[in-house]
């Protein structure tokens, strides 16, 4: 079984590298150090290689050891978390492609199976929930810091509890780490609550901007490179703020584009709030997620990426009856 060929796998290697998704959020950077943590108690050593990552995750539990480049050239064992396809592995993708044995351990349903041994459960809310089971099967003791770390991650993708995709089992763990000493609404605070000022300042541009489509239903934002230039360009500070477009009264799906620099187009991060399946449309631009969550590039300038996002949601809408 998969479990066990990790298993062995983590226990051959002397060399093991930790990857996860650019531009990662709570999920990706806590189960990167979730899986560090539990090698560790195998007796092994790993590096969490991360190039750039919110400082807000700085306080999770060994976060300090998180490095920008690798301490070798290529690695015995390659493990990605919370990443979907090899593509999204970006400045990272080396140590993946180099390494002699490579594992995915992911929650993403639309998945390219891209390592040799794939550990993906589609229906998880989160890569975190996935490595509980991994866990409990490897014998790890799940102790404070580990718990904080898998719980970051958690409650990062259910948005506190709040999205779909939570399960009893959810709450049995953190029932588990509430009796553990894990303070739970100072974690949730930590992850979900702490806002930057360039973040209320981005938000602040987005109420502006904000465009309906569709009755109302659908709804467009955008934030350029001047804005990034002018406010910041700090990995993190631009985190979370389609939800606060989803959030409005009759919205089913909410679109933010923001302009990367370089690449001449637009990171589109679209959520729903019910029926609509975004990753659907995510996928039909090479890009992908979750039902409620998902995210691709749209190349052309602001006009051209948002006329094509707008025109492929609304087909897709048309399809559902509101
Ligand atoms: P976000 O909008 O927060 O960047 O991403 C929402 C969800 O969609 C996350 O689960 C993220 O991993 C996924 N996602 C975002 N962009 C892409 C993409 O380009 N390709 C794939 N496969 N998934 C993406
Ligand atoms: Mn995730």
């Amino acid at each position: 079984m998969t479990l066990d060929n990790i298993l062995e796998e983590i226990k051959k290697a002397q060399t093991i590298v930790i990857l996860c998704h650019e531009s990662p959020d709570g999920d990706a950077v806590a189960s990167s150090l979730s899986v560090m943590h539990a090698v560790k108690q195998l007796g092994k050593d790993a590096d969490v290689v991360i190039p750039k990552y919110s400082k807000v995750f700085n306080f999770l539990p060994g976060a300090d050891k998180i490095k920008d480049k690798g301490r070798y050239e290529s690695y015995d064992l390659a493990i990605a978390v919370d990443c979907s396809d090899l593509k999204r592995l970006v400045g990272e993708e080396e140590y993946f492609e180099t390494a002699k044995k490579t594992i995915e351990i992911d929650h993403h349903s639309v998945n390219s199976m891209f390592a040799d041994y794939n550990y993906v459960d589609p229906v998880a809310p989160a890569c975190c929930q996935v490595l509980i089971a991994m866990f409990e099967y490897f014998g790890i003791n799940i102790d404070k810091e580990l718990g904080t770390c898998i719980l970051a991650g958690i409650i990062t993708d259910t948005g506190g509890f709040q999205w779909g995709g939570v399960t009893p089992e959810t709450f049995e763990f953190a029932a588990e780490l509430l009796r553990k000493g894990v303070n739970i609404s100072k974690l949730c605070q930590q992850v979900l609550r702490n806002k930057t000022k360039a973040h209320c300042e981005f938000e602040k541009l987005i109420y502006e901007r904000i465009e309906f489509y569709y009755n109302g239903k659908l709804a467009v934002a955008y934030l350029t490179l001047e804005d990034y230039q002018k406010i910041s360009k700090d990995s993190g500070d631009d985190e979370g703020l389609v939800d606060m477009i989803r959030d409005i009264e009759g919205v089913e799906v909410a679109v933010l584009l923001k302009e990367k620099e370089g690449t001449g187009g637009f990171k589109a991060s679209m959520r729903s709030k019910d029926q609509v399946n975004v990753s659907d449309i995510g996928l039909l631009l090479g890009g992908g997620g979750h039902h409620n969550a998902a995210g691709c590039f749209v190349p052309g300038t602001l006009e051209q990426s948002k006329n094509k996002i707008v025109s492929l949601i609304i087909q897709e809408m048309n399809k559902y009856s509101f």
